[in-house]
């Protein structure tokens, strides 16, 4: 009796080979444009104390407070899956000793966990590509990472996506407005849905970006951080806009851009799609510079961002690649050994080659097409005495007798 099949938790997909090659198209893309902002790779643990995010992303937040895989572990420790890449990042860079070994840029790719209510473009394990500046003092700073952002998605070819800027304030600034807030959100209640109700005391900020739209009209009139900024972060804000301007990246300012994690200040910014509805933000980031001395580190200003890695592969569809250059057909036993060998000279060459195993020519064709090979190469007796094979062009039929170094400049075009 065949046993029960299993299934994958929800919310968790799998990466199977025609996703996998979009994923690594956009993970080659970010190195790439990564590498001429000078930021260096990181590969952090996906395992970390529950207590890291407790205290970075703050305990009244929805990923902290109910969206987080935490467990005791067999020891009695208290670790979690991480939700998302920053904590840990400063958390590695402080054991790490790095507080004075200059500007840290790094950026890592790797799978981030959050029980949400999976939807399209919504998961429980997702991807992101996240970006981190330690020591990114200046509005320059800002400009730069929203330029690199912008041309790394650019490169990929996506198009129409809008990048929205805005300032958080800081602690100087922000208590001021956050009570002008409150007042405004505490006249309309009524109005307003049971989340955002249960923010105004807790999380005012977060009810500028409820999702609800009898919400967002209540919210037309309601004061905006941007008009109460102290004198410094208003010098930032203009000097980031200044920054943008001159390296020509597109923006608009959204003063409902709040995020939802606790440590962020001045500069958030969010790239959104039209095209994912509720899910279409591809990108989002912002300023964080209170969080490292908050994690036991030398007061060090720092700015990151995160895109999420299977929104953007919804974005570009399906990559047609041609995964297999060359299929090997071998007619005949006696030329098997012969052909197993040519194949390995192939590879040596760089190709991906899938031999097809022997047997009649009509079941290995049928190998070949399967695999959407762009080359088959016919190895029968008479090749093999005579040095030579012949080459069939799938595409166009065509069929030519060559010698190995004609052949492999052939298929490579
Ligand atoms: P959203 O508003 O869509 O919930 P977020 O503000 O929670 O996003 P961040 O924590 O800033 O997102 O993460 C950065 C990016 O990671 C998002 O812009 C998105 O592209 C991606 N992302 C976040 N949560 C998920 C998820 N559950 N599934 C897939 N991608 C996600
Ligand atoms: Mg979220």
């Amino acid at each position: 009796m065949a046993g029960k099949r299993l299934q994958s938790i929800r919310g968790i997909h799998d990466g199977l080979p025609a996703e996998v090659l979009v994923w690594r198209h956009i993970e080659e893309v970010a190195r790439k444009v990564f590498a001429t902002y000078a930021f260096s790779e990181v590969r952090l643990p996906i395992l970390e104390p529950t207590e890291l995010f407790v205290r970075s992303i703050g305990e009244i937040t929805d990923i902290v407070s109910k969206e987080m895989y935490a467990f005791t572990d067999q020891g009695g420790d208290n670790i979690c899956l991480r939700p998302e890449g920053t904590a840990g990042a400063v958390r590695a860079y402080l054991q790490g000793g790095l507080t004075r070994a200059g500007t840290q840029r790094w950026f890592y790719i790797g799978p981030m966990f959050r029980r949400e209510r999976p939807q399209k473009g919504r998961l429980r394990q997702f991807q992101q590509i996240g970006v981190e500046i330690f020591g990114a003092n200046g509005p320059l700073d800002d400009a730069e990472v929203l330029a690199m952002a912008h041309s790394f998605l650019s490169e990929l070819g996506i198009s129409e996506l809008n990048l929205e800027i805005n300032s958080l304030g800081c602690p100087a600034c922000r208590p001021a407005y956050r009570d002008a807030l409150i007042s405004y959100l505490n006249k309309c209640t009524d109005n307003l849905c049971e989340t955002c109700n249960e923010r105004i005391a807790k999380n005012p900020m977060r009810v500028l970006d409820c999702k609800v739209e009898t919400c967002q009209a209540e919210l037309q009139d309601a004061p905006e951080m941007i008009h109460h900024l102290c004198k410094a972060c208003e010098t930032h804000f203009s000097g980031l806009q200044d920054g943008l301007k001159a390296l020509n990246v597109p923006y608009r300012i959204n003063a409902r851009i709040v995020r939802g994690l606790d440590y962020y200040n001045r500069t958030a910014f969010e790239i959104i799609s039209d095209q994912l509805g509720a899910q279409g933000t591809v990108l989002a980031g912002g300023r964080y510079d209170s969080l490292i001395d908050e994690l036991g580190g030398p007061p060090t200003a720092a700015i990151g961002f995160a895109a999420g890695l299977e929104r953007l592969a919804m974005l570009l569809g399906g990559i047609k690649v041609a995964a297999v250059d060359v299929a090997v057909v071998a007619l005949g036993e006696q030329v098997i050994p012969y052909s197993l060998q040519q194949s390995a000279l192939l590879r040596q060459q760089d190709l991906s080659v899938v031999h097809c195993g022997g047997g009649s020519a009509k079941r290995q064709f049928k190998i070949a097409d399967r695999e959407g090979a762009r080359f088959v190469v016919v190895i029968g007796e008479d090749e093999m005495l005579s040095g030579l094979v012949t080459l069939k062009n799938m595409a166009t039929g065509e069929q030519q007798q060559l010698a190995f170094d004609q052949l492999v400049n052939i298929i490579k075009g």
